[in-house]
């Protein structure tokens, strides 16, 4: 995870990544309770729940990326974190 998330080029000042175990998960009220990963604007803070640090790498990647595109866009849309991530990944393809 650490190391997924240090390969990311954004600009935000900072970024910080908390994963929660079950019982903190759940004392969260989430934008989206379906969700294994959130973020808090304003704050870029993403939170990530532990059973999902069992994903693949590559599945990871995709959340934290889209989570990046809602705090770096502070926006809480989906579609907007989504083409966030797609411009990041195409851009990521071509280096
Ligand atoms: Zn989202």
């Amino acid at each position: 995870m650490q190391k997924i998330a240090e390969g990311f080029e954004h600009q935000l000042p900072s970024w910080t990544i908390i994963i929660l175990n079950d019982n903190q998960w759940k004392s969260w009220k989430k934008p989206n309770p379906s969700d294994s990963t959130f973020s808090i604007l304003g704050a870029n803070r993403t939170y990530v729940h532990e059973h999902y640090m069992r994903s693949s790498d590559d599945k990871i990647e995709r959340s934290l990326a889209h989570e990046l595109g809602h705090l770096t866009l502070k926006s809480n849309k989906e579609e907007d974190a989504n083409r966030w991530a797609d411009a990041y990944f195409k851009l990521k393809k071509k280096k």
